[in-house]
């Protein structure tokens, strides 16, 4: 039986998930990171500053490649604005309630930070053993 963690999961998408909207390259484990994400939490959605059209392409061209579960496509996209990809954007929910996955400090508003978990960006040489997905499972495991 499953037991969704208690909070909608907020995924960034370029540094985080792939390199960036241009080349595209999916992030070793990505497949198996975001099965996790699907097992474990009953809400996620993707919070990018790529628009949803781009996103859209992109999660179509991951899923064709087997990079990512046909799911992905789909995934409900938050429209935001402004400077910092503040939570309350996140529909129907409490801020509180949001983690979010995000490589890039400056998004973050303050008294958002402990809804954050840092992960490293993904970047060139773009390493083949690059393990920061594991890494965030491990994070999000500990969450209750
Ligand atoms: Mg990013």
């Amino acid at each position: 039986m499953l037991k969704y963690k208690p909070y909608v999961l907020a995924l960034d998408l370029e540094g985080t998930l792939i390199s960036n909207a241009v080349s595209q390259f999916s992030r070793p484990g990505l497949y198996n990171f975001l099965e996790y994400c699907h097992n474990n939490f009953c809400r996620i959605v993707i919070f990018t500053a790529v628009s949803e059209l781009s996103f859209r392409k992109i999660a179509i061209a991951l899923a064709d490649a087997g990079k990512v579960p046909s799911w992905f496509v789909n995934l409900e996209y938050i429209n935001w604005d402004g400077k910092y990809k503040d939570l309350c954007f996140v529909p129907e929910t409490k801020f509180t309630e949001v983690i979010l996955i995000d490589d890039r400090e400056e998004y973050i508003k303050q008294e958002q930070k402990k809804q954050w978990i840092y992960i490293p960006g993904y970047e060139y040489p773009y390493p083949e053993n690059d393990d920061e997905l594991n890494q965030v499972i491990q994070k999000l495991s500990q969450i209750d």
